[in-house]
């Protein structure tokens, strides 16, 4: 350690600074904030300002240099400190899932106000790390809530989450695009945000979400990007009860594209939602 760091406000001084190529200075403050409220096991800014002068102890320094190194490789902070909120639940994360993304969480918000009080089945296909399922489970708490993923090692960190948030989720491990109907059980609801991002969409997408997010939860093919929707069209024949709700997080470059789908597979009251920067977020369609 070039510097000497001794106290907190030290530490936040030498990670602002050391983030400075990387992020712009709102975003290494904020983030130099999260490192170090994690390393002290505090929960808020305001405890961290008032104990600026105390120094760390051993431990907390040690972890705080160690996240620093994990940062400058470009690695996002949710997977440095390995958790993030979602609707007020804690949400563990590491690179076997995708890191929740606001858009995410107005969707969920939509279906929490949309449905309150509700009480009967909704699954969440290609649930990762969990977090729709389990803000479902903890926000519409008479719900029976079932969550899927091909990946079993996000199916672990979503049962981690989901017994973290005392959320009652029935998880299992299926493949959309290969599953039997029959696998799914019959709900009111279906929700999901399966992979939409097209391959040729890569290069405008941030370093940091390309070299660290898992890719098989972002990508598709840009000769059939609506692939996942489609696969889940199919199974809602048989396992979304007439009359029961679909909500689709979607690429705000396929509004149209999955209006039309939905339209031709019979779904009616369809409606393309904006996210909060405007941009066509959300589907959802009734079943007849
Ligand atoms: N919204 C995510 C992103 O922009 C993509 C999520 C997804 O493919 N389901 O990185």
């Amino acid at each position: 350690m070039a510097v000497n760091l001794q106290t907190i406000k030290d530490f936040r001084n030498y990670l602002k600074s050391e983030l400075k190529g990387l992020y712009h200075e709102g975003e290494a403050r904020a983030i130099s904030d999260t490192v170090i409220l994690k390393a002290l096991g505090l929960t808020s800014l305001p405890e961290l300002l008032m104990r600026q002068t105390e120094k760390p102890d051993d431990q907390a320094k040690e972890q705080i240099l160690v996240m620093c190194s994990e940062l400058k490789t470009g690695m996002p902070v949710q997977y440095v400190t390995g958790e993030t909120y979602f609707l007020g639940c804690i949400i563990k994360v590491n690179p076997g899932v995708l890191i929740p993304r606001p858009e995410t969480e107005e969707m969920t918000w939509l279906i929490i106000n949309e449905n309150k009080g509700f009480r009967g089945g909704i699954t969440d296909i290609c649930t990762g790390s969990g977090c729709i399922a389990i803000a479902l489970a903890v926000h519409l708490p008479d719900a029976r809530i079932t969550a899927s993923d091909i990946s079993a090692a996000a199916l672990l960190t979503a049962r981690e989450n989901a017994l973290k948030n005392t959320a009652d989720v029935a998880f299992f491990r299926s493949d959309i695009l290969k599953m039997p109907p029959s696998r799914l059980p019959l709900s009111d609801i279906i929700v999901s945000n399966p992979p939409y991002v097209r391959n040729s969409e890569r290069t405008q997408m941030r370093k940091n979400v390309l070299l660290f997010e898992p890719p098989e939860a972002l990508f598709v093919p840009d000769e059939d990007p609506l692939k996942f929707y489609r696969a889940i069209l199919d199974t809602a024949v048989h396992s979304l009860r007439p009359g029961g709700t679909l909500y689709f997080e979607i690429n705000e470059a396929l509004g149209r594209d999955i209006y039309d789908l939905m339209k031709s597979k019979g779904y009616t009251d369809i409606c393309i939602y904006k996210d909060i920067n405007g941009r066509d977020r959300v589907a959802k369609g009734k079943r007849k």
